[in-house]
């Protein structure tokens, strides 16, 4: 059977001599692990459609086990990405996050789009980078059924409260009331919740021109590290070490 469609490449690693083993995430078919034949030759005509970041055509065989590659052509390939060590990192970080929260043959198309706008979107130097990668994970957790709970709180329901805890465990902010609930909740910021709501509501294309202060940033970033460890259950990014070793 022949699958005509569009994807992003996840990973790409060295399979038996000249073959590679390639992650994608299409829109036909979610995420689905293929074989492109050949693809290591020199001249394979497979080779600028399938590296990393590279968003392509492709036609794809599946066989009685295993999907190979028939045809490849890219769309766009993103090099301005691999120019810029931060940018690389953060890039590879998406990639990651996409690979842990999708399926194999099931398809996400609101996920789809959000990683080509952002693939985009971090290219461009105007833009403050950890304020986009924020947005990503939020709307990550939100269109693979991870959404934090952030209008209320998140065990009695209530609207307006001044103190606010984020519980990892219960999956949301919860009020003064319910601090019981969870020992291991951290205090959180309106401020903080308020930016975290617009994150996840706003389109990434708007979030692009939005400035936000480094210790607020950081502030979330932290809860958001440990919400997606439990969550999605993923404890190392190899593109995140990388950075820290920076
Ligand atoms: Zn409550």
């Amino acid at each position: 059977m022949l699958i005509k469609t569009e994807g992003f490449v996840l990973k790409n690693k060295k399979y038996a001599e000249t073959d590679s083993m390639l992650t994608l995430f299409t829109r036909m078919v979610g995420k689905v692990n293929v074989i492109a034949k050949g693809a290591r030759r020199p001249k394979s005509n497979l080779l600028a459609g399938i590296q990393p970041f590279c968003y392509s055509d492709f036609v794809l065989y599946k066989g009685r086990s295993l999907y190979t590659v028939s045809q490849c052509e890219a769309k766009k390939i993103f090099y301005e990405i691999r120019e810029d060590l931060d940018c690389l990192s953060y890039g590879a970080y998406l990639l990651e996050l996409v690979e842990a929260v999708t399926n194999e043959g099931q398809t996400n198309n609101r996920l789809f789009n959000l990683l080509g706008k952002t693939l985009s979107i971090i290219t461009n130097k105007d833009i403050e980078l950890q304020t986009i990668v924020r947005a990503f994970e939020l709307k990550l957790l939100f269109y693979s059924g991870f959404k934090p709970h952030l209008t209320s709180c998140v065990n009695c329901n209530a609207q307006q409260f001044k103190q606010i805890r984020f519980s990892v465990e219960e999956g949301g902010i919860i009020c003064p009331q319910c601090f019981q609930v969870d020992p291991f909740a951290t205090k959180i910021s309106e401020t903080a919740v308020r930016l975290a709501n617009y994150l996840l509501n706003k389109d990434i294309i708007e979030i692009q021109k939005l400035k936000v202060n480094e210790t607020l940033n950081k502030e979330l970033k932290i809860i958001l590290k440990k919400y997606i460890m439990v969550h999605i259950n993923k404890y190392q990014f190899k593109s995140l070490e990388m950075l820290d070793k920076l």
